[in-house]
């Protein structure tokens, strides 16, 4: 080879190396890849003295593991809420789940989470509460926004210490939901059982949440054999479905309780779940060979209204505001130091 030819060669590698290496350099110095974000996850572990601790069951892991209560709080409104929220609608966010935590809490006389002996709570969003790690944070939000939304989930929850929702002095159950349409629903008419500070009450401005409203059309042979598959005694004429059904009495937040489908009367919540809708406050009609359903809000509508609660905190609320606006009676007080 030549002198020449050989300088070339050695340019064009440095010339790779300044390309190809820096960046692939400064990435993997991000922490972007995956669950390698052992800074701040190993932080998680550490105990300071006197600091409340939670024992939670991650089902990914099948494990249980100890964390710092607030850092469990700051994953589960990460997991719960849109981190693009008001503040104070997330400062409500963290009381709420803060309180839901307490409530389960062994060391509280809480029953645990049922599923997992030994553990306060699990993270599965359908029996306890969602919950997410910082990596899983990154990957959600991407690595630029996880700075900024991190340090306001941060201050949400910093700024809301101790801070519990307490009805007769107990933490309550601090039922929430996406949107509930206009107007959020009471316990009973929703699980039967009356529970003094979940009461219907209006929430306005959801019109934001992309919940809102949706529709959802089901092919008319297919809504058939579903009714039928479900109650299997149903009497109906397969040609026109849609005129043998009546709303027979709608809940205070518009929910439909109870329905008469041909010969049969049902539970609004039974045709949502057939149906897959996303709430029990619906209407329908006949369009060709499809039943159109058009579903107000989303969720079972008890509790605090997470769309109505940004739209409060935008209106000015503070999250205390907020929290007695949406659970009746209650009051929010500092727990622990
Ligand atoms: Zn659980």
């Amino acid at each position: 080879m030549k002198k020449k030819d050989f300088t070339f060669l050695v340019l064009i590698f440095f010339m790779c190396v300044i390309i190809v290496g820096i960046p692939a350099f400064a990435v993997r110095s991000c922490g972007v890849s995956g669950e390698k974000v052992s800074g701040p996850e190993k932080k998680n572990q550490v105990k300071k003295e006197g600091e409340m601790t939670v024992r939670v069951f991650i089902n990914s892991k099948n494990r249980i593991e100890e964390m710092l209560l607030d850092d469990y709080v700051k994953g589960v409104v990460a997991a719960e809420m849109p981190a693009n929220f008001n503040i104070e609608a997330l400062k409500a966010q963290s009381v709420a789940a803060r309180t839901y935590a307490v409530k389960r809490m062994i060391k509280f006389g809480g029953s645990g989470c049922c599923l997992h002996p030994g553990a306060d709570i699990c993270d599965d969003p359908t029996h306890c509460q969602g919950y997410i790690t910082r990596a899983e944070m990154i990957k959600k939000w991407g690595i630029f926004a996880f700075y900024h939304f991190y340090s306001k989930l941060s201050q949400a929850v910093n700024s809301t210490k101790g801070l519990v929702i307490l009805y007769n002095g107990k933490p309550i159950d601090p039922l929430f939901h996406s949107t509930s349409g206009g107007r959020t629903e009471n316990s009973e008419d929703v699980w039967g059982n009356y529970i003094p500070y979940l009461r219907s009450v209006a929430s306005p401005g959801e019109e934001e949440s992309p919940k809102f409203i949706s529709v959802k059309s089901v092919p008319l042979s297919e809504f058939i054999v579903k009714l039928r598959e479900k109650w299997p005694d149903v009497v109906i004429d397969p040609k026109n479905p849609e005129k043998q059904m009546e709303i027979l009495e709608r809940s205070s937040g518009g929910r439909i309780k109870k329905i008469k489908i041909g010969n049969i009367v049902a539970k609004g919540s039974d045709l949502r779940e057939l149906f897959e809708l996303n709430s029990a406050n619906f209407t329908w009609k006949r369009e060709r060979d499809e039943i159109k359903f058009t579903v107000l809000g989303y969720g079972h509508g008890v509790g605090m209204s997470q769309y109505g609660a940004n739209y409060m905190a935008k209106k000015g609320a503070n999250f205390i505001d907020i929290l007695k606006h949406y659970y009746t009676g209650v009051v929010v007080q500092k727990f622990y130091e």
